[in-house]
């Protein structure tokens, strides 16, 4: 099998972080960190809730203190987790992480009391330490932790919550990461059986030969029902874990949680799940056409990815950097500089290879240093567009160290801007070199299905999280049958009768690790690229103007709400006709498709 091989010999190198797992730097920091932080205990426990609330300049320098430690932590704990999912294999990997979690949790253990204080005060008595120019620089901080106030337990509560985690939710979500990262599928290619690896075989979902998918399909769900009882069991464990940690910490519902972390209301998601909702005939025309595209009498969930056209050749590893880097300049030659650097630095790790973690990512780790990217490219067009996405996290998250480690992180919801921009300025470059009706429709479509994959496949996916987890807790442990019947009938009515959902599809939602790692995460992905679309509008409008003021967005990273972020570049996510606004340019690209297709 030569797919994997583009990109063969790109790894990042990491000893910008620590020089190896065996860096007497790396065991310096962790014990340190530790002793910093009960010092830390020692110095501020029972000055911050005091009557009348704490003098600003103290809720200062604690913040600031306690940012220098987690800072240093969160070095380490990158590292660890960069060295994992660049080869889950050696026993030494894994234990570098559970090293690294447990003394986080220690960590956390001496820290906690500040947030506990910080909550326990009244309004009034926050008021002048928020409003005190000593604590500016934290004050989107200091204001938003309030925001868990009605949701915190006990000091000792938190404590044996936060140490027990380590052997209940992050030991099964390790659990998930090595099972699937060790899985191997054994499917039949042109008479040879391989054995291929989880990104490997969903590339074969998008070969060109009917059969190949089938055959990926088919090898995917055995690898997967070879082991449906262990990920049956974690799915039932982690959906159970959610719904205590709701009761005990007074969450209504089971989304409840996720939102207040995007620091969005649930309104507003809701009323973007049902405008999506209400548009499932944009995505069923899409499959129709598709349909009569490939000739086939009817499409199957195997054939969602086949691509329309002929895929032209593979495209080497340099040139879908040189694409991405085109793409990137023609927007901001600033945006291009940065994401230059991941390249030049070696801050990316792109081949594929066995034992390394599937799919990809940006792993922001601490602002004095700078993100690094995971991909596993195999040359095919859609890998560009995951570059042109993982950079444009790197960029953002670049961009926002300036903000500290408290602040430079965004929630989910807008986590996805600068990746979707990203990929939205590959895919306009590459609409304007292209003339060939036959050609841009390839490149229409391409971007249709991947607008259907980040919204309304996401949104759908949000949707069956919410029945797996009201059924959980209406039933009781769910069996894996009924998990599937619940997949089944949620993607049901996303396709309609334009897709025939196979016996195969039922078990899909075993090796989706949003699931597994962040519940809910999914329609941020939604949130994010009908934002995008909404701003790319702004941007045709306005060209150069914008860039300025979308530069400022990314930089000013978490620090402070979606909506007040957004309201200088003209959006308002509270208001109704936002999600319209987003729609809108979808629908004019099914119709257009349908228009050049005759
Ligand atoms: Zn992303």
């Amino acid at each position: 099998m030569t797919a994997g091989n583009e990109a063969q010999g790109v790894r990042w190198d990491l000893s910008d972080l620590y020089s190896g797992p065996d860096d007497p730097q790396l065991e310096a920091d962790l014990s340190a960190v530790l002793a910093e932080a009960q010092s830390f205990e020692k110095k501020f426990r029972g000055r911050i809730q005091i009557a009348g609330g704490p003098p600003p300049g103290l809720v200062a320098e604690a913040v600031a203190e306690m940012e220098r430690i987690i800072e240093r932590l969160g070095k380490a704990c990158a590292f660890a987790d960069l060295l994992h999912a660049s080869d889950v294999t050696p026993p030494a990997h894994g234990a570098l992480v559970a090293r690294t979690q447990e003394q986080a949790s220690a960590v956390r253990q001496s820290l906690l009391f500040l947030e506990l204080e910080w909550l326990a005060l009244s309004d009034a008595d926050v008021e002048p330490a928020l409003n005190d120019p000593a604590c500016a620089r934290y004050r989107h901080f200091l204001r938003s932790m309030r925001r868990y106030r009605p949701h915190v337990l006990s000091e000792p509560e938190e404590k044996i919550l936060e140490e027990k985690a380590n052997t209940g939710t992050r030991a099964f979500t390790r659990l998930f990461d090595e099972v699937l990262s060790s899985l191997t599928f054994a499917v039949e290619v042109d008479g040879t059986t391989q054995q291929l690896n989880e990104s490997e075989i969903l590339n074969l979902m998008r070969d060109d030969k009917r059969a190949v998918r089938q055959a990926a399909s088919d090898a995917l769900t055995r690898g997967l029902r070879a082991n449906e009882l262990l990920l049956g069991f974690i799915f039932n464990t982690l959906v159970q874990d959610h719904s205590i940690d709701d009761r005990l910490r007074k969450y209504g519902d089971p989304m409840q949680a996720r939102h207040l972390a995007n620091e969005i209301s649930g309104q507003t998601v809701a009323a973007l799940m049902q405008a999506c909702e209400a548009r499932h005939d944009l995505v069923q025309r899409y499959y129709g056409l598709k349909r009569r595209l490939l000739g086939l009498q009817e499409l199957a969930d195997y054939d969602r990815y086949a691509p329309i056209s002929q895929e032209p050749d593979a495209v080497p590893w340099a040139r879908g950097r040189e694409l991405v880097l085109a793409a990137y300049d023609a927007f901001s030659p600033r945006i291009r500089e940065i994401a230059e650097l991941f390249f030049t630095r070696r801050w990316i790790d792109a081949e594929a290879r066995n034992g390394k973690r599937g799919g990809a990512f940006s792993a922001s780790t601490v602002p004095s240093l700078h993100p690094y990217v995971l991909l596993n490219y195999t040359g095919r067009m859609y890998d560009v567009m995951t570059v042109a996405h993982e950079l444009g996290h790197g960029v953002h998250q670049y961009l926002s160290r300036q903000q500290g480690y408290l602040q430079a992180d965004t929630p989910l919801t807008t986590a996805e801007t600068a990746s979707v921009f990203g990929e939205m300025l590959v895919f306009e470059h590459l609409l304007r070199e292209v003339a060939e009706p036959k050609q841009r429709l390839a490149l229409l479509c391409n971007k249709i299905e991947d607008t259907i994959a980040t919204v309304f496949r996401q949104i759908c996916l949000t949707r069956f999280e919410q029945k797996l987890h009201q059924a959980r807790r209406e039933q009781g442990e769910l069996s894996r049958e009924s998990i599937c019947d619940l997949w089944q009938s949620a993607n049901a009515a996303l396709y309609g009768d334009t897709v025939r959902l196979t016996d195969n599809y039922r078990w899909w939602w075993t090796y989706i690790p949003h699931f597994i790692h962040t519940p809910f995460y999914c329609y941020a992905y939604g949130f994010g690229e009908l934002l995008v679309l909404a701003l790319y509008e702004t941007y045709r409008r306005e060209g150069a103007a914008f860039v300025p003021r979308y530069l400022d967005l990314l930089a000013a990273g978490g620090s402070d709400t979606p909506e007040n972020l957004l309201r200088p570049l003209g959006i308002d996510v509270n208001s109704p006709g936002f999600w319209q606004l987003g729609l809108e340019p979808f629908r004019k690209m099914v119709e257009e498709a349908e228009r050049l297709a005759g």
